[in-house]
């Protein structure tokens, strides 16, 4: 009898330890990764003392909350003006099997203004669906120029690192021209509406689990 008991009581502290563990496994997975581009000594593009690191981490900090109000399970790259490689950004989305990885940077280029998105150049069709979600909302919110979803890499063949080392759907979105004063004031009056419509596109395309 006493050993029926005991057996008993073993049976029971291992369906729970067996249901702590689930339950610490489905903690330990989220399923959105927001990365505000570069961090720390890594200052991004940099425009009369304007550093991108700054506006990209703005931008994800609101996108974030209004993923957490909408109860999406997000998490940031960084939350705070450090530095962070682009391998460890990578690590982290795909260690926690995030189901969609956005990172948010601004452009630089002279002469040119207005958003635009990139996509791995295999044109995946759940990354290209999440980067028009997002770019339409932008543009709804209010841009200088919708410069369209593009393919690949800016600077020649290949693509942007977080594109090709996540392994779910991702984009990269470049938020207006740091060296454009329109831009900037777009981004600065519109900060709220962009995370907004960031956030409504990502919730948007977030796959059914
Ligand atoms: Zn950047």
């Amino acid at each position: 009898m006493r050993g029926n008991i005991k057996l008993l009581l073993a049976g029971a502290a291992a369906v729970v330890i067996a249901i702590a563990a689930a339950a610490f496994v489905l903690g330990d997975t989220v399923q959105v990764v927001i990365d505000p581009g570069h961090g720390g000594s890594d200052v991004g593009a940099e425009h009369n003392g304007r550093y991108e690191k700054d506006d990209n981490l703005a931008l994800a900090l609101l996108v974030k909350n209004e993923l957490d109000d909408m109860g999406v399970d997000v998490i940031l790259t960084r939350d705070d003006d450090s530095y962070v490689s682009l391998e460890k950004r990578c690590r982290i989305a795909n260690r926690k099997k995030a189901l969609l990885f956005v990172s948010l940077h601004r452009n630089s280029a002279d002469g040119a203004e207005g958003v635009e998105i990139w996509v791995n150049g295999s044109k995946p069709e759940a990354d290209t669906k999440l980067a028009e979600y997002i770019l339409d909302g932008l543009d709804s919110a209010g841009i200088s120029e919708n410069r369209g979803i593009k393919f690949g890499y800016a600077q020649g063949d290949g693509n942007y690192y977080v594109n090709s080392h996540t392994v779910m759907p991702s984009c990269l979105v470049e938020l207006g021209f740091i060296n454009s004063e329109a831009d900037n004031e777009l981004f600065d009056s519109n900060l709220e509406a962009y995370a907004q419509a960031i956030a409504e596109a990502v919730y948007k395309s977030v796959p059914s689990q």
